[in-house]
């Protein structure tokens, strides 16, 4: 018989309970105790030691509409609906992120990441398969080199959850698919080829669905490139299935740094005790973790939920690097939001609260243009050598130029002539 044994993911009550042990209505929850709960409901007799354990944690992932309905209320209409939607946009929630989900609230920020809606073929004629042009600037299969320093590698489609604002949503349609030997070699022997080459990316499918030898293998000759200077891993692994971050993974990841793991963290509730052990495990192990957010709409659209996300993640020493505007992908257009309402978020966090938890608002252009940093206006006018900015209260300052050597001032025309 499985004894089930106090949970590792416990949340301590004491700063939210009362004497009786019970949350008060108007108390946020402390972080994991959704999960806590969730496991109590669903998962009663499954030990600490396999929830904790990633294989099972993948094994057992959510990926029908049947089995999603055991774990929150779908009308049989809406489950004919989402099945139509997954027949497209395949669906796949661990158990530890669907255990994040508030079931009886239909706009749960979690939820609309994970679980499918029928706005993602219903608003099928908007949008773009490939916006950034990731497909015209492969190189060769997996392998992406767009900016000069600086290539992306793909190692498969394969992601423990599928974020339904993902802007490869365009592989899942093709299986699952890891890339071959044969193909990894392709891709390594244009990095070798390529001196320029001194940062790479590997990225999403998460690559932490191989297992860690397989991966070790790529990060080991990979490391050999003497050009290679920096590796990144973009992975939503401690978001989604922070069990995965192992002492073996971290062990054989800080065998090859300088590693740098971009982490995706959309929303508060993600950041679990879980979650925090993840990103300590891996800063322990020599791996700085930046964090890169993707605007959505109803998840974290506001100033108040990303200051609040980016002060969680500064917590668990996670830097706010990037807020993504939603790419013009094909089957997100009801996740998307204006490009104004991530200046204003921008607006409503600079000097508001520190710059380290202010991330830089980017668009990826259509088309393969690359990133382009947006924020709010702060000089107003410059002329004659003086600027007139606005700070982020709105008050007015003038700020000097130094003299220049040949007495002239620096102006509005020098300062256009700065620009790339
Ligand atoms: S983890 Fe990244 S690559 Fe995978 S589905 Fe989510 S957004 Fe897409």
């Amino acid at each position: 018989m499985i004894v089930t044994t106090a949970s590792a993911e416990e949340p301590s009550l004491h700063h939210c309970a009362d004497t009786a042990g019970k949350i008060p209505a108007d108390a946020e929850e402390p972080p994991g105790y959704r999960s806590h709960r969730f496991r109590q409901k669903f998962f009663k007799n499954i030990s600490d030691d396999t929830w904790n354990d990633w294989k099972w944690q993948f094994r057992n992932r959510i990926t029908s509409v049947e089995r999603l309905a055991e774990f929150i209320p779908l009308e049989k209409q809406e489950q004919e609906r989402l099945k139509f939607v997954t027949s497209r946009y395949p669906l796949s929630i661990t158990p530890h992120y669907l255990s994040l989900i508030d079931p009886d609230n239909p706009d749960d920020p979690v939820r609309r990441q994970a679980v499918p809606s029928f706005e993602e073929t219903a608003c099928a004629g908007i949008g773009q398969e490939d916006p950034l042009a990731e497909q015209k600037d492969s190189v060769v299969p997996g392998l992406v080199h767009r900016y000069p320093d600086r290539a992306l590698m793909v190692l498969t489609n394969i992601c423990p959850v599928l974020c339904r604002h993902c802007t490869r949503k365009r592989e899942w349609q093709h299986g699952r698919w890891v890339r071959t030997d044969a193909e990894i070699n392709l891709m390594l022997d244009y990095i070798r080829r390529n001196p320029d080459l001194r940062d790479v990316i590997i990225s999403g499918g998460d690559s932490l669905t191989l297992s860690t030898g397989r991966l070790e293998q790529v990060l080991r000759r990979l490391r050999a490139i003497k050009h290679v200077e920096i590796i990144r891993i973009g992975t939503r692994f401690p978001v989604v299935l922070p069990q995965r971050i192992d002492a073996e993974l971290c062990a054989m990841l800080s065998q090859y740094g300088p590693i740098w793991i971009n982490t995706h963290f959309n929303h508060p509730h993600e950041i679990t005790p879980a979650a925090a052990r993840a990103c300590d495990r891996l800063l322990r192990s020599g791996i700085p973790l930046n964090n890169q957010s993707v605007l959505l709409r109803g998840v974290n659209d506001s100033v108040a939920t990303q200051t609040r996300l980016c002060h969680e993640l500064l917590k668990i020493k996670v830097r706010p690097y990037y807020l993504f505007q939603t790419d013009d992908v094909k089957g997100t257009e009801h996740l998307r939001t204006s490009i104004e309402t991530g200046v204003q978020i921008i607006a409503g966090m600079r000097g508001h609260t520190s710059g380290l938890a202010v991330p830089s608002f980017v668009i990826d252009l259509p088309g393969g243009g690359g990133k382009v940093p947006l924020q709010p206006e702060y000089l107003l006018s410059a002329s004659g050598g003086e600027y007139i900015f606005r700070n982020y209260q709105g008050r007015i300052f003038r700020c000097r130029n130094p003299r220049r050597a040949d007495g002239a001032a620096d102006d509005a025309a020098a300062l256009a002539a700065a620009q790339p």
